[in-house]
């Protein structure tokens, strides 16, 4: 059986990858420090499995990435531990240089001296794989799509620090022969995604009735991906994908932010009809853009399609409309969120 050690495993797209590693028959060593946006809620089901471990703790401790490595003997790191949400980044860079720069760099260290003791198969089988973004590409205009050898443009603190673990895992894979593998994706959405992104925000101020905050003209491009389909696309690459390479992801679904939060309005109409009658359009408010809010995004993955036979199963249409109908399921999954009752236990509380 394959065992994985998974970073950031408690949050958005680890945890959706963890439970489809593990129900996949993966055995799972799940190391989060359980932030406000790790969330064991979302790990519920596998109370009580024997192929999911989990851990809490940071990526930057080396003394407990040392004992892991060890003790589980991993074939596999995948990386999606990181400070994630833009606007904090702006309110608070700090945090995201220590996790995403500073805590990447403690565990390409021990990944690498735990890699180098390895032997025969074992060895040549280990990989590193690097979950990215996107956004280190910076902003582009009408035309155009970012492939692999896109330069670098990073414009927010995220996006910078994104792009500085990128390169420290290149590095590696260059000055130690590390066996990195290393995916930049564009926007996900899904279920249990915290509600402070477009999304999930717009979906629960909705059903409260409140104002839907749109940034600036509400006509920012961003490639929408389902994150079912961005977990399948990294086992494809953690499987085949060549040693040392990047490989994109996106939906090839580019939406402006008004559009998908008209989609959804459309959607909860449907299913949930507003307590006056009004359509949740409505709603709709435009707010102060944010500071340097990249225009456009859009991905060309047709090397990951090429070289991996990897392609979506949702299109936008159908992703959305599962998401709007998982969050109107799962309201107590959201509601433990939103009281902060989903960190108590934790704390101890
Ligand atoms: P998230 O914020 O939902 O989850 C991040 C997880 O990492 C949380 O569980 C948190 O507790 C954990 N974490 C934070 N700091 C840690 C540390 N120092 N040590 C251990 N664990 C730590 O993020 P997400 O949306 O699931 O994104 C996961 C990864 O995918 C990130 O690397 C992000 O850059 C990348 N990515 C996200 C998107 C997106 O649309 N959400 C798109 C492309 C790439």
């Amino acid at each position: 059986m394959q065992t994985l050690l998974v970073s950031g495993g408690a949050g958005f797209i680890g945890a959706n990858f963890v439970l489809q590693a593990v129900a996949d028959g993966l055995r799972v060593i799940n190391l989060d420090k359980l932030t406000y946006a790790g969330n064991l809620d979302t790990l519920t089901s596998l109370h009580g499995n024997e192929n999911h471990y989990f851990v809490q703790g940071d990526i930057g401790d080396r003394e407990l990435l040392d004992h892991l490595l060890a003790e589980f003997r991993p074939e596999a790191i995948v990386n999606f531990a990181a400070e994630s949400h833009v606007d904090r980044s702006i309110d608070g860079p700090a945090a995201f240089v220590n996790t995403n720069v500073v805590g990447t760099l403690a565990l390409l260290e021990r990944s690498r001296d735990y890699w180098k003791q390895l032997q025969g198969t074992y060895r040549d089988a280990f990989r590193f794989l690097h979950v990215s973004t996107d956004e280190v590409y910076g902003s582009l205009g009408a035309e155009g799509r970012f492939t692999e050898t896109t330069p670098y443009a990073p414009n927010s603190p995220y996006s910078a620090s994104k792009a500085a673990s990128d390169h420290l895992v290149r590095a590696f894979h260059h000055t130690y022969g590390l066996p990195t593998v290393t995916t930049n994706c564009s926007n996900n959405y899904g279920p249990y995604q915290f509600p402070e992104k477009l999304i999930p925000l717009v979906i629960q101020k909705a059903l409260a009735g409140a104002s839907l905050p749109v940034y600036g003209d509400g006509l920012n491009v961003r490639d929408w991906l389902y994150v079912g389909d961005h977990c399948a696309a990294i086992r494809r690459a953690l499987a085949a994908g060549r040693i040392g390479e990047t490989y994109n992801i996106g939906g090839n679904a580019e939406r402006t932010n008004i559009e998908v939060v008209r989609t959804i309005c459309t959607l909860l109409d449907m299913r949930y009809p507003h307590a006056e009658g009004r359509h949740h359009e409505s709603l709709i408010t435009y707010v102060k853009d944010r500071p340097g809010h990249d225009r456009r995004y859009a991905i060309d993955s047709s090397k990951l399609q090429r070289e991996l036979g990897w392609r979506p199963a949702q299109t936008f249409e159908t992703g959305i409309a599962q998401t709007v109908d998982w969050y109107l399921s799962n309201q107590p999954w959201v509601q433990r969120v939103l009281d902060g009752s989903y960190r108590m236990e934790r704390l101890g509380v």
